[in-house]
């Protein structure tokens, strides 16, 4: 006969598979523990600010396919963002599986490729790819609004299609180049001309490197928020860019080398 200590300890353990269970269950698509978010943000990186920083290529890499390296903006994520400054991440157990998003693969080798050669961590202690790594931090995080992987990357494409910013700054005579500089207030100006709202930009070394437009849970744009206030011109006090910002043309990584190694023998002026 079992002891009431043992009954006790079993009716424990029953409670406590269950809970796991509904955990599991739950935590694969509600969220988690973590509140609704807010709203979108779609950050976009510039290649080639990034494809600079390429020392060694692998497969991996957009910036290592030479001819065919990415020449417009690509997507770095789509992020579930809270109106206070903050955001939700890695919000359920639902680990990437490639299988679910394969017919979207080329789309995404191309719009959304990796500008780097170092695997990526996930939320599960794990490695994984730059899709991995988004899907399970941010993407997990967008539902209700998305209610799995093939939506959440689905979504992100046509929100990036649909706001083209390379585009913009195209039209605008805003060129990759690797000797003009711009001024930061004409290319926020192109996008609230284009877009009705402020962009956010971040910079490095003075280049131009990433875009942020943020959007509403129906995905129409909307400012983004900034510490606990929304502002309407958050592009220029968030920035870590100068006034006049470069938006470097692609240089292959072996080619970036040599033109550095040129750029750095000194120079003997021959009277
Ligand atoms: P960084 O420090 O490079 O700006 O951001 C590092 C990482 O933090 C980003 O790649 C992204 O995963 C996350 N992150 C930074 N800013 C935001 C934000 O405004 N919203 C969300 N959802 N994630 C962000
Ligand atoms: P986040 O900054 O989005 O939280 O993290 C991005 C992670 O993906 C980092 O671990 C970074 O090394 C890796 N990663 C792989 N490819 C890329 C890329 O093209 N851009 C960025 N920003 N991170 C990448």
């Amino acid at each position: 006969m079992a002891s009431s200590s043992s009954l006790l300890r079993l009716t424990l353990l029953a409670a406590a598979i269950a809970v796991a269970a509904a955990v599991v269950a739950g935590g694969a698509d509600d969220g988690g523990n973590q509140r609704e978010f807010d709203y979108f943000q779609l950050a976009m990186q510039w290649p080639g600010t990034y494809c600079r920083r390429t020392r060694h290529c692998c497969s991996s890499n957009a910036c290592c396919r030479g001819s065919n390296a990415p020449a417009e903006f690509t997507i770095h994520g789509l992020w579930p963002d809270y109106n206070d400054g903050t955001w939700p991440a890695c919000c359920s157990r639902s680990r990437f599986n490639e299988k679910e998003i394969s017919t979207l693969v080329d789309a995404l080798e191309k719009y959304w490729p990796s500008l780097s050669c170092g695997s990526s961590s996930t939320c599960h202690g794990g490695k994984g790819s730059f899709w991995a790594h988004e899907w399970e931090k941010h993407g997990t995080c967008s539902f209700p609004v998305l209610r799995d992987e093939y939506s959440y990357f689905l979504t992100a494409l046509n929100v990036y299609f649909k706001y083209n910013v390379t585009k913009v700054l195209n039209d605008a005579g805003y060129l990759p180049s690797n000797t003009e500089k711009y001024p930061l207030g004409g290319i926020v100006s192109a996008i609230q001309n284009a877009f009705h709202v402020t962009p956010e930009i971040a910079c490095s070394n003075g280049a131009l490197e990433e875009i942020y437009l943020c959007f509403y849970k129906d995905f129409k744009p909307r400012e983004c928020a900034v510490g606990s206030i929304l502002l309407p011109d958050t592009s220029l006090l968030k920035s870590s860019c100068p006034k006049y910002v470069s938006l470097p043309a692609y240089v292959s990584p072996g080619q970036a080398k040599t033109e550095w190694i040129a750029s750095s023998v000194p120079q003997i002026e021959v009277l």
